[in-house]
């Protein structure tokens, strides 16, 4: 395995990484079809729910907003206009709700963020919603161990070049980590920086880190974050 000894900067993902998020949509969205079951076949609020939300990537971005206003506007149009202001209201107290919930951090996450912010500088490069992401960070009780925070709209190795670039950070430098490999991992490791995925939902029941391969590119994989700090307290 390559060692970390260069890595000057470590980043990482805010959703599903630090702290808890797809399951709050899952869970909203639940609650939301609840709501409008009267109108709407579940099965085709589905299928038509994603598709609004793909169509609306590009207007509204990612984030619980968006979310919600794509549900409204696939039930209009499934229920043929018949959705009653009440369960448009509802819909929308819903997202509130989501978007004010506390902050549950991930496993390891505290104690990880600590004990490496006094040997690295620490960044969180995150998707979404400005605003949302910033109340977030705030809200999570960490924003003080990192150096930098990157809200960005879309990460791909532009946007890592990008990031890289402002703050001078050769790209043998940087170390990031996140849950999804093709917006934490695949994009760095192509830029000629490092990578450590930790998957969200893992069910191993041994640690493991594991040097793994996807498509000509090299990273890590840990089940969770507090394998970090001996990989990285090595150097
Ligand atoms: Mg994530």
């Amino acid at each position: 395995m390559k060692s970390f000894q260069k890595i000057r900067v470590v980043a990482f993902d805010a959703d599903d990484t630090l702290w808890l998020n797809e399951p709050l949509f899952q869970q909203t969205q639940e609650k939301c079809r609840a709501v409008i079951q009267h109108y709407v076949d579940s099965a085709e609020l589905d299928k038509r729910l994603y598709e609004t939300e793909r169509r609306n990537l590009k207007l509204f971005g990612y984030g619980v907003k968006g979310f919600i206003l794509s549900m409204i506007e696939t039930v209009i149009e499934l229920s043929g206009g018949r959705i009653s202001g009440k369960d448009i209201r509802h819909l929308i107290d819903l997202g509130k709700e989501m978007i004010s919930r506390p902050i549950e951090l991930l496993d390891g996450v505290e104690e990880t963020v600590t004990a490496l912010s006094g040997q690295y500088d620490l960044m969180i490069v995150t998707k979404g919603e400005l605003f949302h992401q910033e109340s977030k960070i705030a809200r999570s009780g960490l924003a003080e161990y990192f150096k930098h925070i990157e809200i960005v709209s879309e990460k791909d190795e532009n946007t890592y070049l990008q990031i890289l670039n402002r703050h001078r950070i050769p790209a043998g430098e940087f170390l990031m980590i996140g849950n999804s490999l093709k917006s934490d991992i695949e994009p760095v490791c192509r830029i000629g920086g490092r990578a450590v995925h930790i998957p969200f939902h893992v069910t191993w029941t041994h640690e493991q880190v594991e040097q793994r391969r996807l498509d000509g590119i090299e990273y890590v994989e840990i089940e969770n974050l507090k394998q970090l700090i001996p990989m990285l307290g090595e150097v």
